[in-house]
């Protein structure tokens, strides 16, 4: 009952609201299609793992929940609600028609205005579910906007907090041979999660086989993505976060200016210090025209 009610704010937040919507000089349509949502249990053995997986700073939960002042709880009465927000057609056939500027490739206009503008539609998604528990009696905290989030920039790139391993956890997809979360509407998605004491049903997993949804690591076919990349950051041995990330760099050094009018500005922590503000606009062409792009490709 609270999960569909939860799921119906969801739908009525991403058809109304204007933060869904690119500018009118751009034609004013919406960015995000329609909300999936996946529920995890506060105490699955998974988010232990994470620690691991993805780096001994990741939060549980409960260490999330606890570390920003809340009651403390067993952690079996947490959940963690994964929401998945799917670009619309439009969006990915904009992202489908790339601008070449010498010998670097950019993301269309409209592409990067949705991917800068998405940011701040996602936080103000993650405070309405929040208000939606607090209205019910609940308490919510969202682990991207907590004081304690942070980016951390040791051997690899990786945060504190990682929607995709949240989503994940949720029963929301697999990861892949580009890193993106294969959800059963593809990769081309954006992803938030809130923590809260509110009895949510619990969405399982099938397995936790985590990669497949991705052809590659179901036979070893595919591998579009590594032919889209125009880094060359993603091999059959994985996806290089480095070079990936300076490739976004330069994509930005060219964007920016070009749309800065249009662009919103975003603040993140790196190692638990507050960096100036800036304008991501993103990549993400191993994303589109790809197998995986807006379906799970293992499904027939
Ligand atoms: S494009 Fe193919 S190989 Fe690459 S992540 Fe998607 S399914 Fe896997
Ligand atoms: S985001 Fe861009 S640079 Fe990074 S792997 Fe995908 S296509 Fe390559």
């Amino acid at each position: 009952m609270l999960n569909s009610r939860l799921l119906e704010l969801l739908k009525q937040q991403f058809d109304e609201n204007k933060l869904n919507r690119l500018p009118e000089r751009f034609g004013g349509a919406k960015f995000f299609s329609f909300p999936l949502i996946g529920v995890a249990k506060g105490n699955d053995p998974i988010f232990l793992k994470f620690k691991e997986v993805v780096g001994p700073e990741h939060y549980t939960p409960i260490e999330m929940w606890n570390i920003n002042g809340y009651n403390n709880l067993p952690s079996d009465q947490l959940r963690v609600v994964s929401i998945v927000f799917p670009y619309t057609r439009k969006i990915r056939e904009e992202g489908l028609k790339p601008i070449k500027l010498k010998s670097l490739l950019i993301p269309s206009e409209f592409h990067s205005i949705a991917r800068n503008h998405a940011n701040e539609f996602i936080a103000d998604t993650m405070k309405k579910v929040i208000l939606f528990f607090n209205k019910e009696g609940f308490d919510g905290i969202a682990g991207v906007l907590s004081d304690y989030f942070t980016v951390l920039t040791k051997e690899n790139l990786y945060s504190n907090w990682s929607e995709r391993h949240i989503a994940f956890a949720a029963g929301l997809g697999t990861f892949s041979l580009h890193e993106g979360l294969i959800t059963e509407v593809g990769c081309n998605v954006r992803l938030g999660s809130i923590i809260t004491d509110c009895p949510l049903n619990i969405t399982l997993r099938k397995n936790d086989e985590s990669y497949s949804n991705c052809l590659f690591y179901v036979d070893g076919s595919c591998k579009e993505c590594i032919e889209k990349c125009p880094a060359n950051a993603i091999t059959e041995e994985g996806h290089d976060k480095v070079l990936c990330n300076n490739y976004r760099l330069n994509v930005s050094r060219k964007m920016v200016p070009r749309l800065q009018a249009f662009l919103k500005p975003h603040f993140r922590k790196i190692n638990n210090q507050w960096r100036e503000e800036s304008y991501p606009v993103g990549c993400a062409f191993c994303q589109f025209g790809v197998a995986c792009m807006d379906k799970n490709p293992t499904k027939v």
